[in-house]
């Protein structure tokens, strides 16, 4: 049952010594449907017109859907696929696929494989399963998904099969987005809409798009395979809601960045070679904080693709952690007492000649640019920090958010000192004119000395300027990127137009105009800048001060979702109506109360099935003990420390007993609880209360019971053994 002795290589049946492939670049996106395997694929004029329908954003005429689907199916064949699926992010973060074979019968009776326009464009998975929020009733079940061709299609391998992965867009019957992707595709939209339009009041004419660009940080934990399955809590919970923490944390600080472990970085290497082969650029890896966790994180994309690719290397880590007989944890708190795992999304935008608009330029003009930008963000992430809180609000999450590990609740932006002087100079009126020498006097034509490693630095800010892009660091490691950043999109696109509407009605020269309202949305938004330690109480005084929200439960935070200002803000911008946003609001109120509903079951499980049972055990063998020494000895003085350990576990055991009671009596009381809100709010509040309550006597028991009848693995093990 237990496994105490560290397991040696050999015995863990990984191959460290893999061939490798040849040299990066020669299979970089080979299992995906590119653009130039397209043109090379297509006749001409079918490429080109399905360029320009892409580009367009146009509906598909059946005659060109039929050319793509029927290269698309010769080259996946080739590729060994037998299956294709509609590949979707429904609302419950992860991603779904329903797999169809290719396989159809002639006239003549005998089996091809065929693909069509239609099966291409469109899909009708039974939607029933997925949570809708309230948007689709039971009765109308279907649901659509719809080929998103600026995502490419892309193989999948999963032991012997093969299947191809259309990217698709979730919607419902009546046209309601029931997935993260719609609402992103909208954000993105709607922010090029506003960036190009400030652009051109601010005379540029030649960028003719703008895109949010996406770099995900991505962190997690390995731990052994057989450890895992030893642990129900891991199993069914994902995190351990049992276990004393080592007498080894992270304090030695000996991890970070340190050499890569042998079975480690053969796991890397073949999450790497998947990952290339789908043509996500994975950049960089390293081991992080805390001990057993790492971080992989590629080069940023344009958010769509980003986000997609995000989802895919959450999937491909955990896959390729089984083949090596590893387990990948991607939940924001597995280990208590020891750091979580986030995910810092890096967010900024860039125009079609491929400049990033948050990349301080050359002359004044493009500073005057950059600042109006960079203030347009400040703006939203002021005006919306309650939305911004909600959007990474999660049971998980709860446990890292304000944990000094992990930014606090409380939303703020850190610009850095020479930015932050800039804009106080700009404030204080030191630059009045926006002419080209008062610029220069202030050093902004010199901006990109900005760099992201100036000394600066804060790592404990939510949202910080990190040069020429944001890094949003609230965001929780099993998380969807598409919510947050289809927050960020939107939030900034209004304020791009505010601002816009601010300048135009100023009048004259526009970089004088420009510079004006600058300096009047410094005053209007200091509030959210903050350049101090977010880790201190002081902040969270001085925060309330200033009036900025700080809701420590999600189940508080997830509110301001449904407030009126966010109604309004998602549906003026196209992205979401306010039905498909309660219904979001619902459908992640009702997944906080599951999870933790699974977490409470499952210590109540685990205490009375393994811990107490274990504890009642040692407690025999201390009182058999006793007796026998009495026997021979007497009861003899020195029996006293034994003696009082046996209390000790007695009354330990005693009162694990009476609070797994209690848990179980406020368990069925919740059951009763049909307000969601309110359910919610016990979960979050009472019913962690309780487990945290007998965790504490748990560890407490694992602290005296004899480590070789200690049921599960311990921290000390899952931790520091690899
Ligand atoms: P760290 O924060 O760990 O020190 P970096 O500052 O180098 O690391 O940030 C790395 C991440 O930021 C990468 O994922 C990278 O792709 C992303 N990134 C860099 N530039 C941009 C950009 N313009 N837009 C979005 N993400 C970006
Ligand atoms: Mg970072």
């Amino acid at each position: 049952m237990k496994i105490k002795d560290p397991i040696t290589a050999s015995e863990r049946n990984y191959s460290i010594v893999k061939e490798k492939k040849v040299q990066v670049s020669q299979y970089y996106g080979e299992d995906i449907f590119s653009t130039k395997i397209m043109m090379e694929r297509l006749p001409k004029d079918v490429f080109k017109r399905v360029t320009e329908i892409v580009n367009e954003g146009r509906k598909f005429d059946s005659d060109t859907a039929n050319s793509v689907a029927h290269a698309i199916k010769e080259w996946a064949i080739e590729k060994g696929a037998t299956h294709y699926c509609h590949w979707f992010q429904p609302m419950t973060g992860s991603t779904a696929e329903k797999h169809d074979s290719f396989i159809e019968f002639t006239d003549s009776g005998d089996v091809i494989e065929r693909f069509t326009g239609k099966q291409l464009i469109q899909g009708e998975p039974d939607a029933s399963s997925f949570p809708s929020g309230g948007l689709r009733s039971t009765f109308e079940a279907r649901g659509y998904t719809a080929w998103d061709p600026t995502s490419p299609a892309f193989i999948i391998r999963n032991g012997l099969g093969t299947t191809l992965c259309i990217p698709t867009i979730f919607i419902s019957y009546t046209g309601e987005a029931l997935d993260k992707k719609t609402p992103l595709l909208r954000s993105i939209s709607a922010i090029n809409k506003s960036a190009i339009n400030m652009l051109r009041l601010l005379g540029n004419r030649e960028s003719n798009k703008v895109f949010a660009t996406l770099g995900p940080e991505q962190e997690y934990f390995l731990i052994d395979q057989d450890y895992y399955y030893k642990r129900q809590d891991l199993v069914l919970s994902g995190r351990t809601i049992l276990g004393a923490a080592p007498p080894k944390g992270q304090q030695l600080e000996d991890q970070y960045f340190g050499s890569i472990k042998e079975r480690i970085l053969s796991f890397m290497h073949d999450v790497e070679e998947d990952l290339y082969k789908l043509g996500i650029p994975a950049k960089t890896r390293h081991n992080e904080v805390a001990p057993s966790q790492f971080e992989i994180a590629p080069i940023f994309e344009e958010a769509n693709l980003a986000a997609d690719h995000n989802q895919l290397v959450m999937d491909t880590l955990k896959r390729v952690a089984a083949t090596h007989r590893l387990r990948l944890l991607l939940h924001e708190k597995p280990f208590a007492g020891i750091n979580g795992s986030g995910k810092h999304v890096n967010w900024s935008l860039a125009d079609d000649l491929g400049n990033n608009l948050l990349n301080p330029g050359k002359t004044p003009h493009d500073n005057i640019q950059f600042l109006v930008f960079l203030m347009a963000t400040i703006k939203a992430v002021n005006t919306h920090a309650d939305i911004l809180r909600a959007s990474v609000a999660s049971a998980g999450n709860d446990h890292r958010l304000g944990a000094n590990e992990a930014p606090p609740a409380i939303i703020s932006v850190f610009l850095g000192e020479q930015l932050t002087e800039i804009l106080e100079n700009i404030e204080k009126g030191k630059v009045t004119k926006a002419n080209d020498n008062a610029i220069i006097d202030l050093g902004i034509s010199k901006l990109p000395v900005l760099s992201k490693d100036s000394t600066d630095r804060n790592r404990t800010s939510p949202f910080a300027f990190t040069g020429n892009k944001f890094e949003f660091r609230a965001v929780g490691s099993s998380q969807s990127i598409s919510f947050p950043a289809t927050v960020l999109n939107t939030i900034v696109a209004e304020s791009l137009d505010i601002l816009a509407d601010k300048i135009r009605a100023k009048g004259g020269n526009v970089s004088q105009a420009a510079l004006d309202v600058i300096k009047e949305e410094i005053k209007a938004n200091k509030a959210i800048l903050y350049m101090g330690d977010n880790y201190v109480k002081e902040w969270e005084i001085e925060a309330e001060r200033r009036g900025l929200p700080n809701k420590k439960t999600s189940c508080k935070a997830l509110k301001d979702l449904k407030t009126d200002k966010a109604l309004r803000l998602f549906d003026r911008y196209g992205v979401l109506t306010p039905e498909e946003l309660k219904s979001r609001y619902h459908v992640r109120l009702e997944k906080l109360i599951k999870d933790i509903d699974i977490e409470a079951v499952t210590l109540s499980n685990m205490v009375q099935n393994q811990i107490i049972p274990a504890a009642v055990s040692y407690q025999k063998t201390v009182a058999q003990s006793i007796k026998a020494v009495i026997e021979v000895m007497g009861d003899a003085k020195e029996l006293k420390p034994q003696k009082e350990l046996l209390k000790t576990v007695v009354g330990l055991i005693s009162d694990t007993q009476k609070l797994v009671g209690d848990l179980e009596a406020k368990l069925a009381k919740a059951k009763a609880i049909r307000d969601e809100e309110k359910k919610a709010e016990y979960f979050s509040v009472d019913i962690r209360k309780l487990m945290a309550d007998i965790r504490e006597k748990a560890d407490t028991l694992e602290h005296y019971v004899d480590n070789e009848c200690w049921p599960i693995p311990q921290y000390w093990e899952m931790l520091f053994i690899s």
